[in-house]
């Protein structure tokens, strides 16, 4: 077994334990593999095990990986990084779904530029769940009315909410925060919103993501390895 493959069954059965141990289906849960940082051999051989949705954090990088995977069929890549306004055009034709809407402005770019012989590109409202207020995201009382501005868009298609709260070993912080997200979450839904995405969790707090609801995990460090330091 490859290095690739250990990893990812392993990132498989931490998710089914998980969605176990929450009293949840394992269906309900999908992994994104995070290749940031990662070069294309690395998402060719993860592909290749069958894994199909990729993350990635940064436009221009994303957009040299897939010229060099082109020919990988069904393969979904998601923007999970800040995206700049400068940079919507390309990250519209580039990607399948954006999970870092955070203000209304990006959102409207981002539907203008949607090529027309695409579907709509999948978008998540990332909801800053900490209180730290140089993290990236909406404030959670200000997610309802966002998602329903997104969901108007005609070239975006709102899928739910995305969240990166702060790192902590202590899991009842983790919760937390992680509930923040999942009431945004529902109160989109509560109000006819049709979301169906939670993406939240990632290598070091993925089980209390999934037991406070998450249906995406976002992984890269327990599929691909450390980073280098300086590029995360
Ligand atoms: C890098 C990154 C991840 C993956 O983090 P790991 O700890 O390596 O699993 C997930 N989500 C976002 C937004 C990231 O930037």
């Amino acid at each position: 077994m490859s290095h690739y493959e250990k990893a990812w069954q392993a990132a498989h059965l931490r998710i089914a334990d998980a969605a176990q141990a929450a009293g949840r289906d394992r269906n309900s849960v999908k992994l994104l593999a995070v290749s940031k940082t990662f070069p294309p051999e690395a998402v060719r051989s993860v592909y290749a095990l069958g894994q199909r949705a990729f993350g990635e954090n940064y436009v221009q990088e994303a957009i040299e990986k897939q010229r060099a995977l082109a020919g990988l069929r069904d393969i979904e890549w998601h923007l999970i990084g800040p995206l700049q306004s400068n940079k919507a055009r390309l990250a519209a034709e580039a990607f399948d779904w954006v999970e870092t809407i955070d203000r209304l402005k990006i959102a409207e770019r981002l539907s203008a530029a949607r090529p027309s012989d695409r579907a709509p590109l999948n978008v998540l409202i990332q909801v800053n769940a900490s209180v730290e207020p140089t993290k990236s995201g909406a404030p959670p009382a200000d997610t309802l009315a966002l998602a329903r501005d997104v969901h108007r868009l005609p070239r975006l298609t709102l899928r739910g909410i995305m969240g990166i709260p702060e790192a902590t070993d202590d899991v009842g912080r983790q919760r937390q925060q992680f509930g923040i997200l999942r009431d945004c979450f529902d109160a989109c839904w509560a109000a006819g919103l049709p979301v169906d995405t939670l993406s939240m969790g990632m290598s070091a707090d993925v089980e209390a993501a999934i037991a406070e609801g998450a249906t995406e995990v976002r992984l890269g460090t327990a599929i691909f390895g450390p980073r280098e330091k300086s590029k995360d």
